[in-house]
């Protein structure tokens, strides 16, 4: 096996990978759990948790097996010809979120580019919007991944900036402002696209009311409501989807991360009949969506949701752990906002205390991985898996480095 050392490691990705990622400088070797190792043996608690693409715990022995055994079958056949996993899954999957159907393709920003495709075939042919008149509404600071089209209605410069043109056909306008929503449509809106909350935005929480508000807009007005739950999804807020924390019933729910159990990328859109039979043979697909391989490791992946109660351990652990930085808050000055639902947890620190990398660094040498979103903020997701016991370690290490 691998005998370089961490620095060598960093080393050689910085001189032969492209430099589109600024990593913390720790180096996985091994996980099991919430825990992760480095090539020299020091161990730490996970609280990234691959932005949200492990909630269920690194290599969940469940998932594992699933993997092994189909890998050990069948594992690519392409849409080609029918399999028997692809199948039993979309059944599965589609007995889950309550929807008719289901489309497979492998990465986030995949599914979101098919549900963006969705909803335009759908104002075409069903809403019967002009020809190339069809228009989007998403909202400011969203993240909804990296094509060139997910990208032209980014507001981040760094993931926008140099990579125009642009694709048009959308509307962005401020999230959790319900009257810029009804401000924003018109005869050729199809489609909303909402996070319930903006994770990589710094886990914004919108209002409660918010989606029931949106989902309203969107009912009155013959308009899709797409809900981009690619992080939130799976129990990581303490509930097997956001949008579950109101009361409604979205359109099209846009899954990826831990749909694939943080072994194989598989993410999903899921809609009733009206809504993705737009799609005739040939006018989408992806070779690898759908695959055995992937199919198995979803299935188990769910399994292990429901199997461990997922979402009540979210909910539990994350009023437990959220409690806890509040109460820190209150103790020192570096604080301003302790704000998130269950797993899906931002500390925002005051500017006076000085950049989130420099907290996030000095966790690192504690033991403790998490990841800054934008310059002040740090975001706390460790897998679902994570104890009470786990909680309190991991605290008296934020306590060392936050109070
Ligand atoms: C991560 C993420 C995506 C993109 O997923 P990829 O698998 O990285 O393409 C899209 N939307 C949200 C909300 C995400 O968190």
């Amino acid at each position: 096996m691998n005998k370089l050392s961490s620095q060598e490691l960093m080393d050689i990705e910085h001189r032969y990978g492209a430099h589109n990622y600024h990593p913390l400088e720790v180096v996985i070797a091994k996980a099991e759990g919430i825990w992760v190792e480095d090539p020299e043996g020091k161990r730490y608690i996970d609280m990234l948790s691959a932005y949200s693409a492990v909630n269920q715990g690194h290599r969940h022995p469940a998932i594992i097996k699933a993997l092994k055994d189909q890998a050990d079958i069948l594992t690519l056949t392409s849409r080609a010809f029918f399999n028997d996993r692809w199948p039993i899954f979309a059944k599965k999957l589609s007995e889950l979120t309550g929807k008719e159907m289901i489309l497979p393709m492998n990465t986030g920003a995949e599914a979101v580019e098919t549900a963006i495709k969705t909803m335009r075939k759908w104002g075409y042919l069903v809403k019967k919007v002009d020809a190339d008149k069809a228009e989007i509404i998403v909202f400011s600071d969203n993240f909804h991944g990296r094509t060139t089209t997910i990208v032209s209605f980014s507001t981040d410069p760094l993931a926008k900036d140099n990579y125009g043109p642009f694709t048009p056909g959308f509307k962005i306008i401020p999230y959790n402002d319900l009257k810029a929503v009804e401000k924003a449509v018109n005869n050729n809106t199809v489609g909303i696209m909402v996070e319930p909350i903006q994770g990589e935005a710094g886990v914004v929480v919108p209002d409660d009311g918010y989606l029931k508000g949106l989902s309203a807009i969107a009912g009155k007005n013959n308009i899709l409501l797409a809900v981009d739950e690619i992080q939130t999804g799976f129990c990581r807020t303490g509930k097997l989807f956001a949008y579950q924390h109101e009361d409604i019933d979205p359109d099209i729910i846009i899954m990826g991360k831990a749909l694939g159990g943080g072994v194989f990328p598989v993410s999903a859109v899921a809609a009733n009949q009206d809504v993705l039979g737009v799609f005739k043979p040939g006018s989408h697909g992806s070779t690898f969506g759908g695959n055995p391989l992937g199919c198995a490791v979803a299935m188990a992946s769910i399994d292990v949701l429901l199997d461990e109660k997922l979402a009540e351990r979210a909910a539990e652990m994350g009023s437990y752990f959220m409690s806890q930085l509040k109460d820190l808050q209150k103790k020192t000055t570096k604080i301003k906002l302790v704000r998130g639902k269950g797993l899906l947890i931002g500390v925002v620190l005051h500017e006076s205390a000085g950049k989130a990398r420099q907290y996030t660094t000095a966790l690192k040498a504690k033991g403790l991985l998490c990841k800054e979103t934008h310059d002040w903020i740090i975001r706390f997701a460790p897998p679902l898996v994570i104890t009470k016991a786990d909680i309190d370690a991991a605290m008296e290490k934020i306590r060392e480095v936050l109070g």
